[in-house]
């Protein structure tokens, strides 16, 4: 028998919109959704569609200070003020209108995610909207106004949950959970990521591990640019599984940002569809053998917005929900995608494979040492 698996769907958070110059665009989530639900996988027997509201304050304040909750309110709502001491302004957060009732309903996807898991009404949920994974407890960062997936730990925690693991896929490195949970022995983070000095957020390095409470519970594996499919995949598989087993978390929580596809614009990664398939596939089994099956996805970055994150989440989602997709899209959405891109898009889940990148030697080499430092 299938697993149950919750898909969480809030076209309200369409508000989430930083306006139309800006690369995270609400259309990323709601052409994965009409993916999914053109291929008929939200239909499956085993697959149950969740609706959800904005979370409150106090779920917000789990990770956020009341003062930035309150700036975040009032510059949403057009008060005029100087607010870049929260990270608001132009560039990667700039103000946009109802900015706190927008960030909340994605808050309130990925607590659904979580609650629906938690209270066993499912094995696995993924909450697309969510993943915004940069943001910090007093301020903004990174196109993330609330760190969705700090919250729903910390909901996890604050209802019963003893172990958590987090597992950021991002190209980017995940700084807000790593930072929200630093010294927290309860919670294991582990980023692969991108890494050089200049490349946003600058943090995620081999040295960062933990705090004195928590030493080893910060993992990173800070990947050159030009890191292919192949070198990617065997540095998450030589680090990623071994380390939740031996951690034995109650729930697992994954940040699925695809923007480590070759062609993202805001990345220098080479990786295809194959590796979400793939990867996916080594989550799931981890889900089950590590944490009782218990897995909450979110989504998170990629700026291929049609032609890219619909084709990869939908790969995670069908694996999750033990669908067997057909490799074309279906002829429908395809016209859809088309139509707002203004362009073609592939016809395809599969893509050609890229080959070998030029900075899988030095990723080996990042996956060693990782193995080293933490006794695998
Ligand atoms: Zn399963
Ligand atoms: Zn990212």
């Amino acid at each position: 028998m299938s697993d149950r698996v919750g898909l969480v769907v809030c076209p309200e958070a369409r508000m989430y919109d930083h306006g139309p110059q800006h690369p995270l665009r609400p259309d990323r989530v709601l052409l994965t959704w009409d993916l999914i639900s053109a291929y008929g996988i939200d239909r499956c027997s085993n697959v149950e569609r969740l609706s959800s509201q904005a979370a409150a304050d106090d779920d917000i304040a789990l990770v956020h200070t009341p003062e930035f909750i309150e700036a975040t309110k009032r510059a949403g709502h057009g008060e005029s003020r100087d607010w870049r001491r929260f990270g608001y302004g132009p560039g990667d957060n700039p103000i946009f209108d109802r900015m706190h009732e927008a960030a909340a309903l994605v808050v309130g996807a990925s607590i659904t995610a979580a609650q629906v898991v938690w209270e066993g009404r499912a094995d696995h949920t993924f909450s697309a909207a969510g993943g915004l994974h940069h943001a910090m407890p007093s301020r903004a960062s990174g196109f993330c106004v609330y760190d969705d997936p700090a919250v729903a730990i910390a909901w996890l925690l604050q209802h019963g949950a003893e172990r958590i693991a987090y597992v950021d896929v991002d190209v980017h490195h995940g700084d807000g959970p790593q930072f929200i949970f630093y010294d927290d022995p309860r919670v294991l983070t582990i980023s692969i990521h991108q890494y050089a000095p200049w490349f946003f957020p600058g943090t995620g390095g081999l040295t960062e591990r933990g705090g004195p409470h928590a030493m080893g519970g910060a993992v990173n594996l800070p990947l050159p640019p030009g890191t292919g499919d192949d070198a990617w995949l065997a540095a998450f598989r030589s680090v990623v599984p071994p380390l939740v087993r031996r951690f034995g978390p109650d729930v697992l929580v994954t940040q699925l940002g695809c923007d480590t596809h070759a062609t993202d614009p805001l990345a220098q990664m080479e990786l295809t569809t194959r590796a979400y398939r793939e990867v996916a596939k080594e989550i799931h089994d981890l889900a089950h053998t590590a944490a009782g099956g218990r897995w909450i996805a979110t989504g998170g970055g990629g700026y291929q917005w049609a032609r890219v994150v619909p084709r990869a989440w939908t790969i995670h989602f069908a694996e999750m929900a033990d669908a067997d997709p057909p490799d074309a899209l279906p002829a429908t959405w395809i016209e859809e995608a088309e139509e707002r891109l203004g362009s073609t898009v592939p016809a395809s889940l599969s893509e050609p494979h890229l080959g070998a990148g030029e900075g899988d030697a030095e990723a080996a080499e990042v996956a060693a040492a990782v193995r080293e430092w933490t006794g695998l």
